[in-house]
């Protein structure tokens, strides 16, 4: 089959460039992107005031790309709700809703599987598959809206994969969710999550854009970074937090550092006041997690004294501290528990 052009991951102007060759009126461009990304329709079909004719012609050259929806879990501490979809290829994805006395936050996955192996995650066991398109990372949100009847107001791109070796396809879908003729997500409610790939945090901080950036830490020094995470070594924390800065002098908006606290790893006395060390002086802010559970590994939480004396040690040397509360962990929703299985 030849390719066809997906209209989902278009822009306004890609989409008014897409129909200029058709000889149709120009205001047919909007009608059909609101159709797409107001109404969230999943088919040439239901675009009611699109003439036939031009409905055939969108047919014929492009596809509509969404995510099924083939099962959802619902926790039953907190109500955050885990979809697992389906692909066109038949590859699945999940994502999850959390809800907040401030609004609906989705988490949404960026690639199917990952390539970058921390060794607490389960996304990553079994490597990367490919790349999702703008268009399936939009649907994550579309269907979810669609699903609950609730507006969604925060995204965090924190769900399965690495969104910085997706960039450009984040980059679309930024621009496109926070467009105001769509669902004009503000940007200030996106949160884009990196294991720390710098050039493409270095990108990232000229594209102008006010999403905040989080940054997967998870240890105060290079030698245990490298014992959970691979990227350890091929990018050592000074980069990283000199292009963390780059990204806070360009944006003006100050980055939060995740630390998740694996018992024995990095959650004692000594880590926490190494990692006041790196971090005194920067505007930051330090999100702790407790590490979930994940059967193929055998990682544990930090205990809760050791949590509590973490916290406090960073507190006492001036840094914004919070604790990620552990939503749906009860339906295998929380971070690190997303993976591309189909039960
Ligand atoms: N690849 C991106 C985004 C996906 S992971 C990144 O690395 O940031 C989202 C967050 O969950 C990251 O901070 C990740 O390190 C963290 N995480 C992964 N496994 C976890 C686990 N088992 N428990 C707690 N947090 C985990």
């Amino acid at each position: 089959m030849e390719h066809k052009t997906d209209i989902k991951s278009l822009s306004f102007e890609q989409i008014k460039a897409l129909i200029a060759g058709y000889e149709v009126p120009s205001f047919r461009a909007k009608q059909i992107f609101e159709w797409l990304h107001v109404h969230l329709v999943t088919s040439f079909d239901e675009m009611k005031n699109i003439p036939a004719a031009l409905r055939e012609k969108l047919e014929a050259d492009c596809e509509i790309r969404n995510v099924k929806k083939k099962n959802v879990l619902i926790s039953g501490i907190d109500g955050t709700r885990k979809y697992l979809f389906e692909l066109n290829d038949h590859q699945y994805i999940e994502s999850v809703m959390m809800r907040y006395r401030h609004g609906n936050s989705v988490c949404v996955s960026s690639q199917v599987g990952c390539a970058m192996g921390c060794r607490f995650c389960a996304s990553t066991i079994g490597g990367l598959i490919r790349n999702l398109t703008t268009s399936e990372i939009l649907s994550q949100i579309y269907e979810i809206q669609k699903d609950t009847g609730e507006r969604v107001s925060n995204v965090v791109i924190m769900g399965m994969g690495e969104p910085l070796t997706n960039y450009r396809n984040v980059m679309d879908f930024i621009r496109l969710i926070s467009d105001e003729n769509t669902l004009h997500i503000s940007q200030r409610n996106i949160t884009i999550s990196t294991c720390g790939i710098v050039p493409a945090i270095i990108s990232l901080s000229k594209e102008s854009l006010k999403c905040t950036l989080a940054l997967s830490l998870h240890a105060p020094s290079d030698e245990i970074r490298r014992k959970i995470m691979p990227i350890a070594e091929k990018y050592s924390i000074k980069e990283i937090l000199h292009a963390c800065d780059q990204y806070f002098n360009n944006t003006g908006r100050r980055v939060t550092f995740e630390y998740c606290l694996i018992d024995g790893i990095n959650d004692k006395e000594e880590h926490a006041k190494a990692l006041a060390k790196l971090l005194k002086g920067r505007n930051a802010h330090i999100n702790l997690i407790p590490v979930n559970p994940v059967p193929e590994n055998d990682f544990g939480a930090a205990k809760e004294q050791d949590i509590r004396l973490f916290r406090k040690i960073l507190e006492d040397a001036g840094i914004n501290v919070t604790r990620r509360r552990e939503m749906g962990r009860d339906i295998s929703g929380a971070c690190g528990q997303l993976v591309r299985r189909t039960v």
